[in-house]
């Protein structure tokens, strides 16, 4: 540093300041050798001077970030780190900075993103407080340490990741890959409170296989999966955008119709219990469906799916193969 200019005034509130920090170090050095902490990822101890805005810190958190220690200034300001924060992050930072210096908060503690060299994010978790005050009781110096947590974000990132694909694991059934019993029943218990908040119709379909013992009888069981993921198949053709379809029992499924009135909802289960007739699964074995259809009327779950399997039952004694609902056989 070029001293030949300095005024002495600047001399001596560098000199102030330089005492100040040398006093927190003295004060950590004692603390380590009592704890002697072995950190990991730790980038060290930083001090920031409030009135000339001057940080000392560890080189280590400017080159972990890719910089090499000589195009570090000589002088650094607060802004220099705030400068590279995410612009996502920024706004929290300055904040609990904020409320720390103003009393709202007794540290300031912070994770937040930071840019890299090469334009990449590193995560830092930084933990300060404010050490001194000046003789007005106003903040003078900030002391904090630094981490680099970059690897737990990325794990805690991965978990998250993995715990999102097991809850819809959860959700799916292992055969048809449809929604399972509870799933199917949690998207229409959301589909009709939906439904209640719009006023929008919505139509609830539930189909039985007609006679799959005897196809399983007949044909054997591992047949009989084929069919069950066979129809689960064809129905994901055929759906619309917000319908859903879940695997309600056995070889019943759920389908739910959001938006849909009453004809349109027998027309669409009439035309998959037609389609599901004329295909032949493994190639060669064919079945038929029969299935009743419910219109919402700001009835319970329980009350719909009653009614649904109401006109199933219907459809079963009056020679299955059909899909009834309120008007019906259609
Ligand atoms: P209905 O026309 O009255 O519905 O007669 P059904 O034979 O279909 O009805 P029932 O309830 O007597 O039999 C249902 C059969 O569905 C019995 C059961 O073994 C079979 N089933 C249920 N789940 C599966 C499955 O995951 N795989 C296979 N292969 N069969 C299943
Ligand atoms: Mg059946
Ligand atoms: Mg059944």
């Amino acid at each position: 540093m070029d001293y030949k200019d300095w005024s002495s005034n600047d001399f001596i509130s560098r000199i102030g300041e330089l005492e100040m920090v040398i006093e927190e170090i003295k004060k950590e050095k004692d603390q380590y050798e009592l704890l002697n902490f072995a950190w990991t990822n730790n980038l060290g101890h930083w001090y920031w001077v409030i009135p000339a805005n001057h940080v000392h810190f560890n080189p280590l958190k400017v080159t972990s970030l890719g910089y090499t220690e000589a195009e570090i200034p000589e002088t650094v300001d607060y802004q220099f780190f705030t400068s590279k924060l995410h612009p996502d992050d920024f706004g929290r930072v300055m904040k609990v900075m904020e409320d720390h210096l103003s009393g709202k908060l007794p540290a300031y503690e912070v994770e937040y993103r930071i840019q890299t060299k090469e334009g990449g994010w590193k995560w830092y978790y930084d933990r300060g407080k404010i050490t001194q005050y000046d003789e007005n009781g106003s903040p003078k110096l900030v002391s904090g340490i630094v981490f680099d947590i970059t690897n737990t974000k990325r794990l805690q990132e991965e978990l998250l990741e993995k715990n999102q694909q097991l809850e819809m694991m959860m959700k799916i059934d292992g055969l048809t890959g449809l929604y399972n019993h509870n799933a199917i029943m949690a998207a229409l218990d959301e589909a009709m409170q939906k439904a209640r908040n719009t006023g929008e119709e919505l139509m609830a379909f539930l189909f039985d296989i007609d006679d799959f013992k005897r196809i399983n009888d007949h044909f054997g069981h591992i047949a009989g999966d084929h069919i069950l993921a066979g129809i689960a198949k064809f129905i994901l053709t055929q759906l619309r955008d917000n319908d859903v379809a879940g695997r309600y029992g056995g070889e019943e499924f759920l389908i739910i119709f959001p938006k849909t009135g009453e004809d349109k909802g027998i027309q669409l289960a009439e035309y998959l219990r037609q389609n599901i007739e004329s295909q032949r699964f493994d190639g060669r074995i064919s079945v038929t469906i029969s299935g009743g259809i419910a219109n919402f009327m700001g009835q319970s779950v329980e009350a719909i799916i009653k009614e649904a399997d109401d006109y199933l039952y219907q459809a079963k004694n009056n020679g299955k193969n059909k899909v009834f609902g309120s008007n019906g056989y259609r």
